[in-house]
């Protein structure tokens, strides 16, 4: 039976005997060979994505929260408290209704998806709303939890990026060793420095052979990594990403540089696109953000440059690119239905259908 990501991967974990596991079972998400994105790639080139929609809240947030508040109750901690575009607030309430402490939550008014707002509501979070944004919304919470006895949980908190690993380890254990090419959304650039982390630990564990390389991929309007430096006012309809001063921003140079990998930027345009591709050809249905992985690694084919790999290393096996698809499609339901169009309004009639579908 699966038991979550703290009792599958505890030894690589900092957890002891005692320490109160709160989970709710989130982790062993599937790693769904893609069908249509691999052909537009190209021949020798698979493509698989880890599907972070299907964790307890739907996003890969819950793997990061399961250890933040199982170690701030082993630490007596009775609140919690984070700033948060959406997802790291749903996640954080939840778990926190589970281990039956206090959750405070600080969102940028007016951008935050309705699916996120209205979990980190029913789970009972206080929800405040400032005007601003994140990384205003962060500075907040990082002054008011070094003031009282209330626990951090965003992804400076270093256990987030410990439970955030396993994805990595989940990867290998699937594919049987690491994949040749990681691409992932980058906001905050937690999840990028914990996926880094993950592969590293895996490889000198013995568990896997090799490291990937990582592939970042910002919003062109929220590309501070990309740009060389903060952006004021971040702009992108992926929500989860508009950040513009990222608090890992070392760790996630850390990463490309050590991997020989990319960070690099896609439109708004490029990351709608990839989003009804994926949920139109490949039958996943992922938040814009988590878009932006794949967004990024089809401008990366167009320029050649998983073909120059393979012409390289002179390759007889296919390359393996794992996307991250962060959170799920239904947490954004506004996006999704501005991106098609609506249904038509007929009359209840069986001629009426008959004469819009033309059969
Ligand atoms: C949090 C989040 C991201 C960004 O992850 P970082 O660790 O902040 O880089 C991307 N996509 C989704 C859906 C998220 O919730």
């Amino acid at each position: 039976m699966w038991n979550g990501i703290i009792e599958r991967y505890k030894k690589f974990l900092p957890i002891t005997e005692k320490t109160p596991v709160i989970t709710l079972k989130e982790g062993n998400t599937p790693l769904i060979p893609s069908r249509y994105a691999s052909s537009l790639i190209g021949s020798g080139v698979e493509v698989y994505f880890k599907c972070e929609g299907f964790n307890p809240t739907c996003s890969f947030k819950d793997r990061g929260m399961t250890l933040a508040i199982s170690k701030a109750l082993e630490a007596g901690s009775r609140a919690c408290m984070c700033a948060s575009t959406g997802n790291t607030s749903a996640s954080a309430s939840a778990y926190a209704a589970r281990a039956g402490m206090r959750c405070i939550v600080l969102i940028p008014e007016g951008a935050i998806a309705l699916g996120k707002l209205s979990q980190a509501m029913i789970h009972g979070a206080d929800v405040l709303a400032v005007k601003g944004n994140f990384d205003d919304a962060l500075n907040i919470v990082k002054e008011i939890t070094k003031r009282y006895p209330i626990t951090l949980v965003n992804s400076i908190n270093p256990y987030r990026i410990e439970g955030q690993k396993t994805g990595a380890f989940e990867i290998c254990d699937v594919l049987g060793d690491a994949p040749e090419f990681h691409a992932i959304p980058v906001g905050n650039a937690g999840n990028i420095t914990a996926y880094w982390k993950g592969y590293k630990e895996y490889k000198d564990s013995g568990a896997s052979k090799k490291l990937p390389v990582m592939l970042g991929f910002q919003a062109s309007g929220a590309a501070p990594i990309v740009k060389g430096h903060p952006i004021k006012n971040p702009k992108t309809i992926a929500t989860a990403i508009r950040i513009g001063n990222p608090a890992s921003w070392k760790q996630a140079q850390g990463a490309r540089d050590e991997s020989g990998g990319i960070i690099d930027m896609v439109t708004d345009r490029e990351i709608l696109d990839a989003y009804k591709m994926l949920a139109s050809k490949e039958g996943i249905f992922a938040e814009p953000a988590s878009a932006a992985s794949v967004a990024g690694i089809l401008k990366l084919a167009k320029k050649g440059y998983f073909y120059r790999k393979q012409r390289t290393e002179n390759r007889e096996q296919s390359i393996r690119i794992v996307c991250v698809l962060t959170g799920h499609g239904l947490k954004d339901p506004d996006r999704a239905i501005a991106s098609v169009k609506k249904p038509k309004s007929i009359r209840p009639k069986v001629e009426a259908v008959l004469e819009h579908l033309k059969l």
